[in-house]
């Protein structure tokens, strides 16, 4: 079978593996779409590991089960999480599932024709597609996740002015979430185009990010924002965010800059104004189960979010669309085309 092999951005090679065999707890998956995420692009934090076979938003279909595994059947139509926190340690107790101690197995990168379902996460981690949800829609259940469990550490509630800074998918999904909650929400971008795609998803107020935000943030605002998001890695937009939270706000870092940068928070500031700085990394079960209800209902439309797909061979140009990111949002790979 086919595999896409990730070195670096500049190198994705197609490689031929052996098709893998389910053990008796094991079960065999054939992808179907696998979305590209923002973060597998993301060098620094890919590069550890590589090479790798990315991919970890991916809607697939099972076409073979070990003896043992009873709770599915081929056929099926399946999410997979990419890995499962245990639930039982002090952590996932805590409800910081995400840091969980006991990882036991990961799902092997989505972005090839098959991938085989380890134990723990066809015990745990897989999640059958309600019948109206198609396998693309099924590549938001994990990035929606991820917005999910950011706004409910945030605490985003009804009628709170919410700011997204960058207009990328996972900043669109923000808006997106953000005014099914019935919030006023303000979107910021240095791309023109995205400005006006957020404007067209809800978002009530853009800002070009080029521009002084919090300038233009009080001249169209009596108050600050009580949540700002950020969804970008540029350190302007950092630097921005401090100046654009409300008294009693929170800011949250969704997206974090390059690890060699330095970023200087106003303490005194935030001290005097109770400001919090919260982090929200990867989802977690709740979230998943919330974003599949989500998308099933269409609170959440995610089709218009989609700008390309492609069969797994020019997986090379969907990271590039994905990189140059003018044009493209969502970019999903199938590998069976
Ligand atoms: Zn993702
Ligand atoms: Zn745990």
């Amino acid at each position: 079978m086919k595999v896409s092999v990730w070195y670096n951005n500049e190198e994705i090679r197609i490689e031929e593996v052996p098709r893998p065999k389910p053990g008796d707890k094991e079960m065999l998956v054939k992808v179907i779409s696998c979305g590209i995420c923002g973060s597998d692009i993301v060098e620094w934090y890919r590069l550890p590991r590589a090479p790798l076979v990315p991919g970890h938003e991916m809607g697939a279909e099972v076409v073979e089960v070990g003896k043992s595994v009873l709770a599915y059947k081929v056929g099926d139509r399946v999410f997979i999480a990419p890995k499962v926190p245990c639930m039982k340690c002090y952590y996932c107790k805590s409800g910081h599932y995400p840091v969980c101690s006991n990882v036991r197995e990961r799902l092997p990168g989505g972005f090839a024709e098959y991938v085989l379902v380890p134990e723990a996460l066809v015990e745990n981690g897989t999640y059958r597609l309600p019948d109206n949800m198609t396998y693309d829609q099924s590549t938001f259940i994990e990035p929606l996740a991820c917005v999910v469990r950011a706004q409910r550490l945030a605490g985003v509630r009804r009628n709170q002015t919410v700011m997204v800074m960058g207009s990328g998918m996972s900043g669109l999904l923000h808006v997106k979430l953000a005014k099914a909650k019935h919030c006023r929400v303000i979107a910021t971008d240095i791309n023109r185009k995205k400005l006006e795609i957020a404007g067209k998803m809800g978002a009530d107020i853009t800002l070009d990010a080029a521009e002084n935000i919090p300038e233009q943030l009080a001249a169209e605002s009596k108050r600050m924002a009580d949540v700002v998001f950020l969804c970008t890695s540029a350190m302007t937009a950092v630097d921005q965010a401090w100046k654009c939270v409300d008294k009693g706000g929170a800011i949250v870092f969704f997206a974090v800059p390059h690890p060699d940068k330095k970023v200087t928070i106003p303490i005194n500031n935030f001290w005097t104004r109770e400001t919090r700085i919260v982090t929200s990394y990867y989802c977690a079960p709740p979230d998943i189960d919330a974003a599949i209800n989500l998308i099933e209902t269409q609170t959440i439309e995610v089709d218009d979010l989609i700008t390309g797909r492609l069969p797994l061979q020019n997986i090379a140009e969907g990271f590039r669309m994905v990189i140059e990111g003018h044009e493209s949002l969502k970019v999903i790979i199938k590998p069976q085309l």
